[in-house]
């Protein structure tokens, strides 16, 4: 009897392990939710480096910081806006490239030292646009270094402020810190015991 609940029970396991499949840590925002929209600035030459660094322009996230997203998207639109995407998940040796045309710590992570947190799939580059793709002002393009794109820079018109606002804690709601040197830029919480990816993006 003992005998055959053993073999049972490893039936059962094996049954269960062979369904498994190897976990992917990354999931494809577009996979999820046709709700967002995307200018992947790093899959053009449209960006601070001035070269295409990325295959193609695609968002690709860890399973819960994509969830966390979807529901920020979901805030917004109940609001007449949506998220538009810059940059999501970026592959370490891109960072690198980066690193090697820009390395100031100020505006790259070092990809030697602690990298990006994009480098973890637990960071989003993001701005609104109306549900009609119209342009939402924010006081500063995408990736510009400089006083106009930190979010304690109040210097700014009251449209600009409240546009701001309604950015930021939409994104705090949900989970995504900011950081002070760049108004696109959220972090996932607890984003450090997520370690860093190195896997290529998927294009196909
Ligand atoms: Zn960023």
């Amino acid at each position: 009897m003992k005998f055959l609940s053993i073999l049972l029970f490893t039936i059962l396991l094996f049954s269960f392990s062979s369904q498994e499949k190897p976990q992917d840590p990354l999931v494809k925002l577009e996979d999820l939710s046709t709700e967002f929209s995307y200018q992947i600035r790093y899959a053009t030459p449209y960006n601070f480096i001035g070269e295409k660094l990325y295959d193609c322009p695609v968002c690709m996230l860890r399973p819960e910081v994509a969830e966390a997203l979807l529901q920020a998207n979901q805030y917004f639109c109940e609001k007449g806006y949506r998220i538009k995407i810059y940059d999501c998940y970026r592959p370490l040796d891109v960072q690198k490239k980066m690193w090697a045309k820009v390395p100031r710590a100020t505006y790259v992570g070092n990809p030697y030292g602690n990298g990006s947190i994009h480098n973890k799939g637990a960071a989003v580059d993001i701005t609104l646009e109306t549900l009609d793709g119209c342009y939402v002002e924010m006081g500063s393009d995408y990736d510009y270094f400089g006083r106009e794109a930190h979010i304690d820079n109040y210097n700014l018109s009251k449209e600009i402020l409240a546009n701001r606002k309604l950015l930021f804690e939409g994104m705090n709601k949900f989970g995504f810190n900011t950081i002070r040197t760049e108004w696109w830029h959220f972090s996932f919480r607890k984003n450090w015991s997520y370690k860093t990816l190195n896997i290529p993006l998927q294009c196909s």
